[in-house]
């Protein structure tokens, strides 16, 4: 694992626990030698995990569209920040970038990225399979984990996808998780036998 994408909030959120982890996901990345990709904004849980990453000597590139440079305010002080022409050129080069994608506790735009890559994995399309992991700090995402499993349970979601979807409170044993992810062989993504 060279460089690792993390999708998180514009916003800190209601606990200090948010902030607390996204500083320590940028100082383990940091401590692990493992690049950081993420947003290239300068506030929220994007902003902290950035700092951190920095503050530990880590190596951090930003990709953010042009028509977000203001609203997110663009981070100065980044190994490298790309900046793109749309939402999707910023998605597309962040997942080109990472090797694996985790996902802190975040909103709508945090559900798109993390959507958007659970997708492409379904259907194949990454050059090569990456992992994703929610980090469920606080217990964010258990609501969206027991909604996945309630749609595998209803038979819109293969469970060979479901399990694409590796889950840790701690971001060290997320992060081991992630290194050790091999990919299910799934020969087709439509369920024929439920057709
Ligand atoms: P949020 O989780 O809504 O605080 O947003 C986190 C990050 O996701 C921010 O950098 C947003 O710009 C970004 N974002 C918002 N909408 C989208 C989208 N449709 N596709 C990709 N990223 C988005």
């Amino acid at each position: 694992m060279q460089r690792l994408c993390v999708f998180c909030g514009s916003m800190p959120g209601a606990r200090p626990g948010y902030l607390a982890a996204a500083r320590a996901v940028g100082t383990l990345l940091a401590r692990r030698g493992i690049g950081l990709v993420y947003g290239g904004g300068s506030i929220g849980l994007m902003g902290a995990v950035a700092d951190a990453a920095l503050a530990a000597g880590g190596e951090v590139t930003g990709v953010i569209p042009r028509n977000l440079e203001a609203r997110e305010l663009d981070h100065k002080g980044l190994t490298k920040l790309h900046v793109v022409a749309s939402m999707h050129e910023r998605k597309k080069l962040m997942s080109d970038l990472a090797d694996g994608f985790v996902a802190m506790p975040g909103g709508m735009g945090t559900l798109e990225e993390l959507a958007e890559i659970l997708t492409w994995s379904q259907l194949g399309l990454h050059a090569k399979p990456k992992p994703l992991g929610l980090l469920d700090v606080e217990g964010y995402w258990s609501p969206l984990v027991a909604f996945f499993d309630h749609a595998v349970a209803e038979r819109f979601i293969r469970a060979e996808h479901r399990d694409l979807v590796l889950v840790d409170r701690d971001a060290e044993a997320l992060l081991e998780k992630l290194v050790a992810y091999r990919p299910p062989t799934v020969e087709k993504w439509i369920d024929r036998g439920t057709t």
